[in-house]
């Protein structure tokens, strides 16, 4: 039995064995208390058949406990004066791989050819860099991993979008993006207490789970990201207003708008935070079929 790195004495000594100090730039914001990470590994209910894809390891801390739970963990780490320090602190575990590169330049489907070919269950878990928080989840969510669930550390603000509800003030293209693949709930809060250095801000742990049947089917995923998209672009005016900056007002193009809203029924004069993705999808479909 050895100590675990996520105690404040423990994780100065490894800071201070390597000469280093966290970098702001790269969000490196390192916890301190197991309890967190325990719980964090708890929200993922892996056990001895699931691979994890972890994103930023730092010196470890969440790895290890990860480690402890899962059949193997793949980590992403961007900052090489990491490397040397994940080496020594993670020897004790047989089953982690970290791969020093930047998550957002890696090519997912070569990952996948590579190190999941034979994965049962692979499940992400990562204490995000708060920087990058949103291109990231977008990249796993996009790719075609077979990614069961998502157990994500980021800012509290963030996290309640990922899982607003319409006509919430947090409700946007984000909650849309995400829920289209992902039931999304926040687990539990973190105080900034837990963190070295702490962070400016309150933090949530995120639970992503693929939905098992798609809660909306439509003819074309770009078209009804736009539209989701577009609808939000001025929150203060209605869907109409949006529509029409986004598609354009030539009277040709007008008609055909009116058109797809009275197919999808829904009202005009709403604001497309009102919108349940159903209706978005609904939406979408027609504009599709009006070929806007
Ligand atoms: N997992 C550790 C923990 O919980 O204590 C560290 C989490 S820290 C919030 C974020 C980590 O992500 C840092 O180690 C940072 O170097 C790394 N990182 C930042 N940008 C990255 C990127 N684009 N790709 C991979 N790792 C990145």
């Amino acid at each position: 039995e050895h100590k675990d790195i996520a105690t404040p004495a423990r994780t100065k000594a490894i800071l201070d064995k390597y000469h280093l100090a966290a970098k702001k730039s790269l969000g490196q914001n390192f916890i301190v208390d197991t309890n967190i990470l325990e719980k964090i590994v708890a929200t993922g209910s892996i056990d001895k058949e699931t691979t994890v894809i972890e994103v930023g390891p730092g010196i470890g801390a969440l790895t290890e406990q990860i480690a402890k739970k899962a059949k193997e963990v793949i980590a992403f780490e961007i900052d090489d004066r990491l490397l040397p320090v994940l080496e020594d602190t993670l020897s004790p575990y047989n089953n982690v791989k970290v791969i020093h590169q930047d998550i957002l330049k890696v090519d997912l489907k070569v990952f996948e050819e590579e190190y999941l070919k034979e994965a049962e269950r692979v499940v992400v878990i990562a204490n995000l860099p708060y920087y990058v928080t949103t291109p990231i989840i977008l990249e796993f969510l996009e790719s075609s991993l077979p990614i069961d669930s998502m157990v994500l550390m980021m800012q509290k603000e963030v996290a309640n979008r990922l899982s607003a509800s319409p006509s919430t003030k947090a409700y946007g293209s984000l909650s849309i993006a995400v829920q289209y693949y992902m039931d999304a709930e926040v687990a539990f809060i973190v105080p900034k207490t837990v963190f070295t250095p702490q962070p400016n801000v309150e933090s949530a742990v995120i639970r992503l789970s693929r939905k098992e049947i798609p809660e909306v089917m439509v003819k074309d995923e770009a078209a009804f990201f736009q539209v989701a998209r577009s609808a939000f672009v001025q929150r203060r005016k209605t869907l109409w207003n949006n529509l029409q900056s986004a598609y354009g007002k030539e009277p040709e193009i007008k008609e055909k708008l009116k058109k797809s809203l009275d197919i999808a029924g829904i009202d005009p004069t709403r604001r497309g935070e009102t919108l349940s993705l159903k209706e978005f999808g609904r939406l979408s479909d027609a504009l599709v079929e009006q070929k806007l």
